[in-house]
């Protein structure tokens, strides 16, 4: 890890990589971060206090990931805008999905912007064909009117929307991970999709994690996360906060010295949802 702090995310990345990361680095995180992080900064962020006030013209997101239905007790702090970074359900369920729009409804915040993961299995019309017989779901429901179940929330998939004045995209797509829903292949596959996010926005909500920020598998010292998106984020989106949870054992926040980067899984890889829900502020514009 390094502690220089940069204010050009750009200059992190090798000449080499100007026009976009090589296919033997993006298909493999851990040499593409064994090159990388000799010029990266990684810094350990700790997160604001659910007591500590908000500063005047500031606007507090709050951010979960990774709830897998096991929103029951749990403790939200206050806030403006909610985030949930996918995987809020177990298989995606119409029962799953019910309850958690109800536990949306449930919250105070006066904005509330979710993404799907790849356990959202209905989400994902295309891998659906497939995965509701493998996850041994009793029938094959409509994708549509499952989605449809979600009406407490701006639900965003490949898209922006502006809230409070920010503007946010969302995404839900990751690298193959055991062929579940928004499976997608290293390397072009993803790109295509990181390529559709429009530079300059404010926060970017991936289901998964970029290459570097709470990525790191409880399989020894492995990174899993996405090189071609930390590629997009630094070279070009240069967002604000990038938002995202899917490696539950990466729970946290760090920052490169430009963009703050949150895992805000919920759960533990264990499955309890135990981790606190990150906050940050933004100033208003
Ligand atoms: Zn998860």
């Amino acid at each position: 890890m390094g502690s220089r702090v940069s204010q050009s995310p750009d200059l992190c990345w090798p000449k080499s990589c100007s026009d976009g990361v090589e296919d033997r680095y993006s298909w493999n995180p851990d040499l593409a971060w064994s090159v990388l992080q000799v010029k990266q900064t990684v810094k350990p962020v700790q997160p604001i206090l659910p007591e500590t006030p908000k500063p005047e013209n500031h606007t507090r997101f709050v951010c979960l990931s990774d709830t897998h239905s096991k929103t029951n007790g749990l403790s939200v702090p206050q806030g403006d805008v909610l985030l949930h970074a996918g995987d809020f359900s177990n298989v995606g369920l119409p029962r799953d999905i019910e309850k958690f729009n109800a536990f949306l409804g449930s919250l105070p915040h006066p904005v509330k912007v979710v993404i799907a993961g790849n356990h959202d299995l209905t989400f994902d019309l295309d891998s659906y064909d497939e995965t509701f017989k493998r996850f041994g779901h009793p029938r094959k429901f409509d994708c549509v009117e499952v989605k449809s179940l979600l009406t407490n929330c701006i639900y965003l998939e490949d898209e922006e929307t502006s809230v409070l004045g920010f503007r946010i995209y969302g995404s839900p797509w990751q690298p193959v991970f055991c062929d579940w829903a928004f499976n997608l292949k290293r390397g072009e596959p993803l790109r295509e999709k990181w390529n559709k996010i429009p530079a300059g926005v404010d926060i970017l909500m991936t289901h998964g994690p970029p290459v570097g920020h709470g990525d790191k598998s409880k399989y020894g010292d492995t990174r899993t996360g996405c090189v071609d998106l930390l590629h997009t984020v630094q070279t070009r989106v240069k967002p604000k906060y990038h938002v995202f949870g899917h490696i539950h054992e990466g729970y946290g926040v760090t920052t490169d010295g430009f963009t703050t980067y949150i895992n805000a899984s919920t759960c533990t890889v264990q499955y309890q949802p135990t981790n606190a829900p990150i906050i940050f502020d933004l100033p208003n514009s």
